[in-house]
Formats: structure tokens, sequence, C-alpha cells
């Protein structure tokens, strides 16, 4: 079975009620792909909105959840709140929240793990600076990030996509080249192998986050081992639906 082709929309802290109700009306009339599994991921306030407005088909995703069940956590959304509002993703480990936030990858791991339990699938994002990239530490890196998951005692990886965003791509305009992109996702894919288990190396999608665009994304999506796409900026507008249908 061919890995099936995943592209998610990661909207930051953009959007109002008016612009996020345009894009998803412009979703739902769009030529998808049936292909291509999308999901998109407004900010927490717009879930509920984003789901209501939706065609069914294209799933909702939270940009972060607590590792914690319920109780005095402010400002936190839990993994079973997201469940019972019919939102069936996390975005984890986003660099913004690694760099900006300062999470770990304990933290990090330990949220995947919860979100995992509770029933919530996990877009978990890993990716190397570019002053990591230069001193030659991007599979250091990156296989530090996941293995804190597979630390935290994350077995079944099946509802894990892991995004692939080295961190000087992302919002920059300057896109991985096709060879650097695949050559992490394939040493990715052997530590997986090696970690895990065959199957789950087969079976997990990994996809490329960092400047993807209607311009770039067919010639990624032709890499073996690019299995889809995060995409920030361009989630915002139109050419969105170019993305979800890299390879249609
Ligand atoms: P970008 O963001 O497409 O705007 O570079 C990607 C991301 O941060 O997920």
């Amino acid at each position: 079975m061919p890995r099936q082709f995943f592209v998610g929309g990661n909207f930051k802290m953009n959007g109002t009620i008016s612009t996020i109700k345009d894009i998803i009306s412009h979703l739902n009339s769009a030529q998808c792909s049936a292909d291509t599994e999308v999901v998109i991921s407004p900010p927490s306030l717009y879930l509920l909105l984003a789901r209501e407005h939706l065609r069914s088909g294209i799933e909702v995703a939270a940009q972060n959840v607590f590792d914690k069940p319920n109780g005095a956590f402010t400002g936190e959304i839990s993994v079973a709140q997201l469940k019972d509002s019919n939102i069936t993703w996390a975005i984890l480990g986003h660099s913004e929240r690694r760099v900006i936030l300062q999470e770990s990858d304990e933290f990090v791991a330990k949220k995947t793990q919860a979100a995992l339990d509770g029933g919530i699938g996990v877009v978990l994002c890993c990716g190397e600076t570019l002053e990591q990239r230069e001193a030659n530490k991007t599979m250091d890196v990156v296989l530090a990030q996941l293995s804190a998951v597979a630390k935290a005692g994350v077995k079944d990886w099946s509802k894990i996509v892991v995004a692939y965003e080295p961190v000087w791509a992302i919002g920059t305009g300057k896109v991985a080249s096709n060879e650097q992109a695949q050559e992490v996702h394939k040493a990715i894919r052997e530590w997986m192998g090696k970690e895990l288990g065959a199957e789950t190396a087969e079976k997990t999608r990994i996809i490329y986050g960092g400047s993807v665009s209607e311009k770039n994304c067919r010639e990624l999506a032709g890499e073996g081992d690019i299995d889809g796409f995060l995409v920030g900026g361009a989630s915002l507008k139109p050419a969105f639906v170019d993305i979800i249908n890299a390879k249609a």
C-alpha cells in the first residue's frame, strides 16, 4: 500500500472569522484530489468555526495541546476537549513553539503521548536551525527530537505524521532543495527502521515544511520519501489547493 499523501495547512496566528470563513468556502468548493488527506489548523479560537463550516473529508488540527487531562492550567486546552469538539489532529513540536515558547524535546514527547492516548493524531515537527545545519548537526538534532518521543514510550506511530521542517526554510521563501529534503526524509525513515521496526518505517508519512508553494510543491512531491507537506503562508491563499493536488 502506498503511503497516502498528506497536506496540512498551518495558519499560525493568522486570520479572522471572516478570512477563515473565506478560506474554508474556497476549500469546500475546490477540486481536491481524493488521494490526499487534508487537514487545516487555524488558531484555537477558530477551531470550532472551522469544524462547523468545513465539508466532511477535511479534518481540523489544533496548533498545540496540553499533556494534562484537565484542571488548573490557565490558557491550555486538553486532548479530551479537542476530541469533544471533533478536532482530530494536533500539530506538536513546531519550531516556533520550540524556539519562542522554549518547549523541550521531552515536553513535546509528553504531549505527543497524551494526544495519541486520547485518540488524536499528531503532526510531529522536527528540524534544524541554519547554525545547526552549518555545523553538520542536522541529523543529530532531528533524531534527538524524534528519539525523545520513542523514549517517552510511544510505540504505535500509526497516528503520527512526521513533519521535517528546517527552521531556516520556514517563512523565509528559502525552500530546501529536493535533494536536501529527500536526504533528511530518507535518514529519518532509516532511523525508524532501526528503532521502531520495518513496518513503522514503511507506513509513516514524512512530510516536508518550509516555504512550500504552488511553484515548488510538484518537484518536492516527486521525491520517494516526501509524503506530503505542512504549509504555512501558502495555506492562507487559494494556491493551497494546488499544493493539495501536487501529486495529482
Ligand atoms: P511556511 O511555514 O510555509 O510559511 O514556511 C511552514 C510551517 O511553519 O509549518
